[in-house]
């Protein structure tokens, strides 16, 4: 086996392990592949591509949230400090406070005016604070802008700050009794003398931080909040207070999104199992501002893709494995003609025509196919003719061999053969059999007076009387030159002597250019005149030569020894033999 056959061999095997013997399958097999591989990997590739670009997009969003928010956050704290000092810087404050002794219930009219001072600014700046107070250095309420306040609570480490001039931003928290999240700014009352008075407090209020938080939002259904340190939610954009009170981003969550500065980090956010974030500190405080997309609709573009895709690719190969099983039927029908075509020339039927459609390899080769069978075709038409020829050729060589060529008689071998043939079936069926032997009389002379053409055509003339004058059983033969011979089956020496005067007579009919001819006749029958092909012929024989030696044109049976008579010219010599026995059997004609 050699190398190509030996690889051709096995993959043959591996097709056939997976049923792709059959050209059909190959071709779906292949068009499938050649479908397959490029769309998936096109797709595969895109797919990663496009979760980038999403990713980076979204990374770039959400990266841009934060820092927009958180800038405006940082503001928006600076304001709040900024008010603070303003507040405080009037005289109407630290005057009154001034005016107001620490306690006691004095100084109505500065705690009034001190009042509409708070009341007054409070009014301008609702949707900041939700509260303003004033409060003595222990942390007593001297006013406050609510009509029923709850005070607040000042830290007792505030103290040293405070006096020292420092305004303090308390840690929000879930206040319960007010059922919302507190912060507390708190900013020391200083006269120009530089006393410290108390304090001005003002509760936050983050509806503006809300607002400022839902403008920010990324997406429809992006979230921003507030977060504290401490992982407290302050505002958000999405939920109230007491929800964002619910949601606490652990601290293990706080420091993942703090150390990723790239990349979003992904998460549950007690919201969403999984949301993608990150996270921008605010400068000068501990606040942060988480922004976060829930991850499946940040995915969403990518998992539709994704469905695409996968559709597009399964209607791809829905469609080109229709159009490759169309073709292989197509490329196969022709092969199949051609298989069955095959196998009818093999078995010998050379009328296969097949149909050619189309050009391509399987067309040439099928009409390479039908002109090898009309070659096949007509070279065994040729053949067949050959062998008629030959059959006839060998029947006429036949005919030959056994024919005499001027008479057209049986010649003397054939001849020879068939008495044989005759005397063995008369011995086994005890059936009589006779032989004449006849000659012309004078030929020689006749040749010589009228010439050997004349004389042969005097042997012709005798050959179509003898097959005249005879049956189809018998044979009549040319024994030699002017001698003839004749077998009579089925006959005894009467019948071969009544046989022997119809051929006379027939020959009396015959005019050649000389005139008449004559022929003596020498008769023997079976078995009384011998048992045997020579013992036969020599009894005819000397009965013919009998009839020559008396007088010629004379028939002489082997039994008749008698003396010469003087006249008995186509007379029997012997009165009352035995009459012919006629037999009706129909005999196959002479070979
Ligand atoms: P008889 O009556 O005694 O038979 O006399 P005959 O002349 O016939 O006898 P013979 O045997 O002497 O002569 C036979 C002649 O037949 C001799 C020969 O020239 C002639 N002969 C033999 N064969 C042929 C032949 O094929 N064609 C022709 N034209 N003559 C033949
Ligand atoms: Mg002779
Ligand atoms: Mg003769």
């Amino acid at each position: 086996m050699t190398l190509a056959n030996s690889w051709e061999h096995k993959i043959g095997q591996a097709l056939s392990a997976l049923r792709l013997d059959s050209i059909k399958n190959k071709i779906l097999v292949l068009a499938l592949l050649a479908t397959l591989i490029p769309t998936v990997t096109t797709a595969v590739f895109s797919y990663a591509q496009n979760k980038r670009a999403l990713t980076e997009k979204l990374n770039e969003e959400l990266q841009s949230v934060g820092t927009q928010t958180a800038r405006e956050m940082d503001l928006w704290i600076k304001e709040r400090f900024f008010d603070a000092r303003v507040f405080t810087g009037s005289f109407e404050v630290y005057d009154n406070l001034a005016s107001i002794p620490q306690g006691g219930a004095g100084g109505r009219v500065a705690r009034s005016r001190l009042n509409d001072y708070i009341n007054a600014v409070h009014q301008r700046y609702t949707d900041s604070y939700a509260e303003l107070l004033v409060l003595n250095p222990d942390g007593s309420v001297v006013t406050s802008s609510a009509d029923s306040s709850l005070g607040v609570t000042i830290p007792d480490n505030w103290d040293a700050s405070l006096r020292a001039g420092t305004a303090m931003l308390g840690e929000p928290y879930w206040d319960d009794a007010q059922q919302d999240i507190v912060a507390v700014l708190a900013e020391p009352i200083n006269p120009p003398d530089g006393r410290y008075l108390g304090m001005l407090a003002m509760r936050l209020d983050f509806a503006t931080v809300e607002a400022l938080l839902q403008r920010f939002a990324p997406g429809s259904s992006g979230r921003a909040f507030l977060v504290t340190g401490e992982g407290v939610v302050v505002a958000s954009s999405q939920m109230t207070a007491s929800e964002g009170a619910a949601v606490t981003l652990d601290h293990a969550i706080r420091e993942t999104l703090r150390a990723s500065n790239d990349a979003p980090v992904e998460y549950d956010d007690g919201i969403d199992t999984a949301v993608l974030g990150t996270m921008e500190a605010i400068p000068g405080s501990d606040w942060a501002v988480v922004a976060e997309v829930p991850r499946d609709e940040a995915y969403a573009p990518v998992a539709r893709l994704r469905n695409v895709t996968l559709l597009l690719v399964f209607s791809l190969l829905v469609i080109v494995g229709l159009i490759a099983y169309a073709l292989g039927v197509f490329i196969v029908r022709p092969l199949d003609r051609l298989a069955t075509g095959v196998g009818e020339v093999a078995a010998g039927d050379f009328s296969v025509d097949l149909p050619v459609s189309g050009g391509g390899e399987v067309g040439y080769l099928t009409q390479v196919f039908n002109n090898m069978v009309g070659q096949l075709r007509s070279g065994r038409e040729a053949l067949d003719q050959a062998a008629e020829e030959l059959r006839e050729q060998n029947r006429e060589l036949e005919r030959l061999s056994i024919t005499d060529g001027l008479t057209q008689l049986t010649n003397r071998r054939w001849a020879m053969q068939e008495f044989e043939n005759e005397i063995e079936r008369a011995r086994r069926l005890e059936h009589p059999f006779a032989l004449l032997m006849l000659d012309v009389d004078h030929f020689k002379k006749f040749n010589d007076t009228y010439g050997h053409l004349e004389g042969d055509a005097v042997l012709q003339g005798v050959g179509t009387a003898l097959k005249d004058a005879t049956r189809g059983i018998d044979t009549p033969a040319r024994y030699g030159g002017e001698e003839f011979m004749i077998l009579l089956p089925e006959c005894d020496q009467g019948g071969a002597l009544e046989a022997a005067r119809r051929i006379q007579s027939r020959l009396a009919q015959e005019t050649f250019k000389g005139g008449k001819i004559t022929m003596s006749v020498g008769v023997s029958a079976y078995p009384e005149h011998g048992t045997d092909t020579s013992a036969l012929i020599a009894a005819a024989d000397a009965a013919l030569y009998r009839a020559k030696k008396r007088g010629r044109d004379r028939i002489v049976a082997a039994g008749d020894t008698a003396a010469p008579a003087t006249s008995g010219k186509r007379k029997t010599a012997k009165k009352g033999a035995t009459k012919r026995k006629a037999t009706t059997k129909k005999q196959s004609p002479k070979k």
